[in-house]
């Protein structure tokens, strides 16, 4: 049972049952974009609104198993109000720890990277996500969110 309690740690829970920026916004200005996990059935809606470099509002819709929605809360409140810069570092050290247990990280965009560590950020309660590393078939529930928070970004970068 520890892996259990592992994987549905508190504040997953607390994510799941009081998601935060839930809701929608007008696009546009906003841009919203979907994602689906055909695996688990997790489905995610992300709209985001930005000024500049700064993601002033973002929102999330969605349904699907209590990581991918909670992952998804988790991640509107560590970008929100950030730069796009920042959002992109989260991105990569967020996958970065969920592919901790391969030998390497493959840069599958075509990127080259010199560097082959995550980048060293603070990741606070995104943390608490690190259990999910334990159980292979769910890491796509929890990627799911910053997957297409990553093609929100490269969708409002387009259009700037
Ligand atoms: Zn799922």
């Amino acid at each position: 049972m520890h892996e259990l309690e592992d994987l549905y740690r508190e504040i997953i829970l607390d994510h799941y049952r009081s998601p935060r920026n839930r809701g929608e916004l007008a696009v546009p200005p906003a841009v919203r974009t979907e994602g689906f996990n055909p695996l688990c059935g997790d489905e995610i809606a992300v709209f985001l609104e930005a000024d500049g470099d700064t993601i002033t509002d973002i929102r999330i819709q969605g349904q699907g198993c209590s990581i991918s929605q909670s992952s998804a809360s988790m991640m509107s409140a560590a970008v929100k109000g950030k730069s796009i810069a920042h959002a992109r570092e989260l991105i990569k050290a967020f996958k970065g720890m969920m592919s901790m247990h391969e030998s390497t990280l493959d840069s599958e965009d075509g990127a080259t990277e010199t560097d082959p560590a995550p980048p060293k950020i603070d990741m606070g309660e995104l943390d608490a996500l690190q259990g999910v590393v334990k159980f292979p078939t769910r890491i796509k529930c929890a990627t799911l969110a910053w997957n297409t928070l990553a093609a929100s970004l490269n969708e409002i970068e387009g259009t700037a």
